[in-house]
């Protein structure tokens, strides 16, 4: 059944201009059903009550529960990286279930800063691989913050080669989760004693030494592997 995007789910619905496209080119008539979600976590089913030039209206059916989402929220801490690269973390870390990809200015990060565009790009890829996913939840894509600022709700894990914990081991769904996964020039010292007094734990991604974008594709499957 075809979903679609809505800015909220209300008893009835204008259709956003992005997903109107999608429902001509399917020819749905009035009286198609069709699924509806809000970016949030709510998701519905609806009519189609109308499609013509001027746009397409829709009327709110029943709420469904949309069991996709992980049992506490994940965010992924992850360092600025070159080129391309951080929209591929985005889509695969959307698809294996984060709330949240905080981006990182770290010591030895791979560039210093992102552009405004580039943000908007990201959170663009977000919500398409939110949707493809199946998901009723945008994962929310943060502007860059320095490491220095982040803080620790509920239980923090620092990928850090050498480290001799194993996340799964440690990883309990009590509370809230954040992931952090480091630049190509890894973390400093002082980074790491950093994180680790403010109650982060560094743990292993096992023996081989990750590429940047490899290692939070690596920390989320695991959860993902867990049936989460
Ligand atoms: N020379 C860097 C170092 O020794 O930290 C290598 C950095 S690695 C290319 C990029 C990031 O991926 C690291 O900062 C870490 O967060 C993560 N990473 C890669 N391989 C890892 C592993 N085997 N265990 C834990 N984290 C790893």
């Amino acid at each position: 059944m075809h979903r679609l995007k809505v800015p909220a789910l209300s008893a009835e619905m204008s259709v956003p201009p992005a997903e109107l496209h999608h429902l001509r080119v399917l020819r749905l008539r009035p009286g198609a059903e069709v699924r509806v979600f809000d970016g949030q976590g709510a998701e519905a089913s609806a009519t189609l009550l109308r499609l013509d030039e001027g746009g397409a209206l829709l009327a709110l059916g029943e709420r469904l529960e949309n069991t996709r989402e992980t049992p506490q929220p994940v965010t992924l801490a992850v360092a600025l990286l070159k080129g391309d690269k951080l929209s591929d973390v985005v889509r695969a870390a959307t698809e294996l279930g984060v709330a949240r990809v905080q981006l990182l200015q770290t010591r030895y990060a791979d560039v210093p800063d992102i552009g405004e565009q580039k943000l908007v790009r990201l959170r663009r890829i977000a919500a398409e691989a939110s949707k493809q996913s199946r998901r009723a939840l945008v994962p929310e894509v943060l502007a860059p913050m320095p490491l220095a600022r982040l803080t620790l709700e509920g239980q923090g894990f620092l990928a850090h080669p050498g480290s001799g914990l194993r996340l799964l081991d440690k990883l309990h769904w009590s509370a809230p989760v954040t992931l952090i996964s480091g630049p190509e020039g890894g973390f400093s010292d002082a980074e790491v004693e950093a994180l680790t007094q403010v109650g982060f734990q560094a743990i292993t991604l096992g023996p081989r030494i990750l590429r940047a974008e490899t290692a939070p594709l690596a920390l989320l499957g695991a959860l993902a592997a867990s049936g989460v």
